[in-house]
């Protein structure tokens, strides 16, 4: 199955209409407009003429039959090709470092056979990811640029090929949207964007009854990872270590102290992004260590 991106939405919202309702597992194939609507494709496209309601679009909704409330919508990303140039800006005024910014600059970088090349002699390996996947809440409606429980804009450079994200389910069919791949980003996206670029998502799609987690959770070959957003860096770091706990516990046979004890040692808490109107971090530990490494 096959999406375009000619149905889209801006934000995650139960009262969005689905562009499809399908049965699952299934593999399906999504392609994702960029976070500019594709607006900046050219050398002569500027940020001045930006039309800003025009950006961070998701593909979808995708209706998952039989997801229901405090089910887990499982996602896998089994690829990610990207076109052939992306765009990365410099804004001033926006970001960790903005206020070093004279004015607003976009650059076209070509990306080439697994390279983005940003000048003649700086060629960056590619690592695709996707920047806004998620399910609709509960109640009211997320904008695309948000993170927080339901996923969206997390900016997290580990949603990528290969990872699996667990998505609690909040409302009737999930409603899957995602958008906003970069071919590549730093942790923390300190200019506000990464290599921004048109991509087709192929993902697979399962639906586990119950078993809800708070945050997305991120599992992948090496490790699993709680993904948080917040107002500052510290409540996320916070919150990201205490559903780590949490998610452990049942997988270890150790006491409390001992899992902390472990966490200090082998789990990392690190940066996603820390320039969307929430901050995300993730706590990330590594399934070795792990009794039961399993979802
Ligand atoms: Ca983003
Ligand atoms: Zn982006």
């Amino acid at each position: 199955m096959k999406f375009t991106t000619d149905k889209i939405v801006f934000d995650f919202c139960k009262d969005n209409t689905p562009i499809a309702a399908i049965d699952v597992p299934a593999t399906i194939e999504v392609a994702t407009k960029d976070c500019f609507s594709n607006q900046l494709r050219e050398p002569g496209d500027t940020l001045d003429a930006l039309d800003w309601d025009d950006t961070n679009p998701a593909t979808g909704p995708i209706f998952i039959n039989g997801a229901e409330p405090g089910d887990t919508l499982k996602v896998t990303i089994d690829k990610i090709d990207v076109d052939a140039k992306g765009t990365v800006c410099a804004i001033e005024g926006e970001g960790t470092i903005g206020h070093k910014v004279v004015g607003s600059h976009s650059k076209i970088v070509p990306v080439k056979d697994g390279f983005a090349e940003f000048s003649d002699d700086i060629k960056i390996p590619i690592k695709p990811m996707i920047g806004v996947i998620g399910v609709a809440p509960e109640e009211g409606s997320i904008n695309c640029g948000t993170p927080g429980k339901h996923g969206g804009n997390m900016d997290n450079t580990m949603v990528c090929e290969g990872a699996t994200l667990y998505f609690p389910v909040a409302v009737e069919g999930a409603l899957l949207a995602l958008g906003d791949v970069h071919a590549v980003m730093g942790d923390g996206e300190v200019g506000v964007t990464g290599l921004e670029i048109p991509a087709d998502v192929t993902l697979t799609v399962e639906i586990i009854k119950g078993q809800a987690p708070e945050y997305p959770i991120l599992e992948n070959d090496e490790v699993f990872s709680v993904i948080v957003s917040k107002e500052t860096v510290d409540e996320a770091a916070e919150a990201a270590s205490e559903l780590m706990l949490e998610f452990l516990k049942p997988r270890m046979e150790m006491q409390t102290e001992e899992i902390v004890m472990l966490m200090s040692l082998v789990g990392n808490v690190e940066i996603c992004q820390i320039v969307d109107p929430l901050k995300t971090v993730r706590f990330v530990f590594p399934k070795k260590y792990m009794t039961r490494a399993e979802f």
